[in-house]
Order: C-alpha cells, then structure tokens, then sequence
C-alpha cells in the first residue's frame, strides 16, 4: 500500500498543484496566442478577422480547426503582387512584346535606344529618320540604301 499511498500523497502534494497551475497558465497563453495568430492571419487573409477571433476564443479547438478549413487559401499580399504581375504582362504583350535585350526592360517599338541601360535597339533612317532594325540593308519606309 506504500507505492498507492505516496501516489496519493503526490497528488495532495503543493509541488502537484504548482504543475497544474503551470499546465493552465501555459493553456491560457498558448489559447490567447491562438487568438492573436487567427486575428493576424485572418486579416493577412482578408477573412472577416474579428468575426473568426471571436470564434475561435468561443470554440477555442472547433473553432479553429473551421478557420484552418474554411480560411481564404491565400494571403491578401499575394494576391495583389500576382495581379500587379499580369498587368506589367499585358503591357508588355500591349507594346508589341519588345524587351531590351540587355536589362530585359520594357521598350517601345520604335525605340532607338534602350532608356534604362543606353544599349542601341535601333538606328533611325538618314533620309526619312523613322526606327530601321540593325540588319536592314534598305528603308522600307522611303526605300533609302543603308
Ligand atoms: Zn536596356
Ligand atoms: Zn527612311
């Protein structure tokens, strides 16, 4: 009966009650850092951040495990830097698709230089002065031989 009476004692014991205080202050704060994480993920989520914090500190494991499954798959940020991505492309596609090709910066067609890294894309005609290609042997705008 010894090892069942030290068990016992164990339990009654302020050491034990002093590990079941930790054990629900740890709970406390890992339960308000669960909040403050769904209402900053939320937010960066673009869900409705205070609608899901509240119900998570209601529902605290439920409740969080619907957020995880129902959240918005993507970051607000994300989202925006991908649109920003598409836009820049269809400029690109928009001006003929010319790209330096020294920065790969986007150029106009009729460009005769690069502006950002001063590389010739073009020289322009003596007789009639519109942008040639480098390999052109004659103007097809005023038929000038180069
Ligand atoms: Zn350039
Ligand atoms: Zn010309």
């Amino acid at each position: 009966m010894d090892f069942f009476q030290s068990i016992i004692e164990f339990f009654s014991s302020p050491v034990f009650k002093l590990i079941v205080n930790l054990f629900y202050l740890f709970a406390f704060v890992l339960y308000l850092s669960l909040a403050k994480w769904t209402y900053s993920d939320a937010q960066r989520r673009g869900a409705m951040a205070f609608y899901w914090t509240i119900v998570g500190l209601l529902f605290p494991i439920a409740g969080w495990l619907i957020y995880l499954i129902v959240r918005p798959p993507e970051f607000i940020d994300d989202i925006r830097e991908r649109e920003l991505e598409i836009k820049a492309k269809e400029v690109l596609l928009n001006n003929g698709g010319m790209v330096c090709p020294t920065c790969h910066k986007s150029v106009e067609k009729d460009f005769l230089i690069c502006p950002y890294c001063r590389r010739t894309l073009k020289k322009s005609c003596p007789s009639c002065s519109r942008p040639l290609q480098t390999g052109w042997e004659v103007c097809p705008y005023c038929q000038q031989i180069l």
